[in-house]
């Protein structure tokens, strides 16, 4: 066993960077940003990662680290706010370099590719925990929020949604997946891709966005509640990658509607701007879908391929009340 180093030591040899859009980074009691040019606002959030509820015992570090900078920016893109820095508060049960060195290497690069610095935060010893907060800055007006839904919006998402659930399940026992949709289906669920890029390009196209995280429906339902708008869904129409294509219709609808964990981004723009969104998409190389539309109500209906009601029947995830 390699021996165990002090929190200071730790913070200097895995989480000390120098600094280039921070007057100041980690180091001193506060890290120091420059005022974001006026006409811009500073977007926030938080998110936590917790082992034995959001991962196992034993998961890849360096995969960890990837997935903690990437929840964070997906709440970012999902605003279609620029990232600009992120502090990071780590709860481990002991400093071991096996772990901190992948672990960094994976947060790094991520942060890397989407110009987004590491300026300070915590250690502690304790069951292990992730909690980083990012920050980014969007101008003033037009971030993307969950609100901004309106009657007549057709309803979009990014990529392909409910490999992260169909991993989950085969990591459950649920059912049994091939090692090709295997490798696949996990390389999703560990590695979500944040649509920063997206996001952006639809400031202004798009009216209302959000992450999926919870799950399609659920994340769905809360553009709907905050919005005071109800929506249509055709539930055959959500994109699927291969790992999922391939799987029986009730588990495949179940994956992308009750699934969470995909970190796509599910927008409404105008009919107008069909153009316009898909010229976003290509620019950014990301496929999106047209899975539905915001009406007047009441709440949410779901529609499948042959024009039949379906049943709502896929909850999302709570953490509060999920197993
Ligand atoms: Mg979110």
């Amino acid at each position: 066993m390699p021996a165990s180093i002090g929190e200071f030591e730790l913070i200097a040899r895995y989480f000390s960077r120098p600094v280039h859009r921070a007057d100041l980074g980690a180091g001193d009691d506060c890290a120091l940003l420059p005022a974001p040019p006026s006409g811009e606002q500073i977007a926030i959030s938080t998110d936590m990662l917790v082992e034995g509820r959001h991962f196992l015992p034993g998961a890849d570090p360096e995969a960890l680290g990837h997935k903690a900078l990437a929840v964070n920016l997906s709440d970012l893109a999902a605003v279609g706010a620029t990232p600009l820095a992120f502090t990071l508060a780590l709860a481990l049960p002991d400093a071991d370099p096996r772990w901190l060195e992948p672990f960094s290497c994976g947060l790094y690069a991520l942060a890397d590719r989407h110009a987004i610095e590491l300026i300070g935060g915590d250690t502690t010893r304790g069951p292990r925990t992730i909690c980083i907060t990012v920050l980014g800055t969007v101008p003033r007006g037009q971030a993307l929020l969950r609100s901004g839904a309106r009657d007549g919006d057709d309803i979009w998402i990014s990529g392909t949604v409910g490999d992260a659930r169909l991993a989950l399940g085969d990591r459950r026992g649920e059912w049994t997946l091939d090692s090709t949709a295997r490798a696949a289906a996990f390389d999703r669920m560990d590695r979500p891709e944040p649509r920063i890029g997206l996001a952006r390009a639809l400031r202004g196209i798009a009216h209302a966005a959000i992450d999926v995280s919870d799950g399609l429906l659920a994340d769905l339902g809360h553009v709907l509640e905050q919005s005071r708008v109800g929506a249509v869904v055709e539930i055959d129409r959500c994109p699927a990658g291969p790992a999922l294509a391939g799987q029986p219709i009730d588990r495949r609808r179940l994956c992308q509607l009750a699934g969470g964990d995909d970190y796509e981004l599910l927008f409404t723009a105008p009919p107008r701007q069909r153009d316009a969104v898909q010229a976003a998409a290509d620019a950014c190389g990301v496929p999106v879908t047209r899975i539905g539309r915001i009406d007047a109500g009441p709440g949410l209906r779901l529609m499948d391929d042959d024009g039949r009601v379906a049943d709502n029947v896929y909850p999302g995830f709570d953490h509060f009340r999920a197993d």
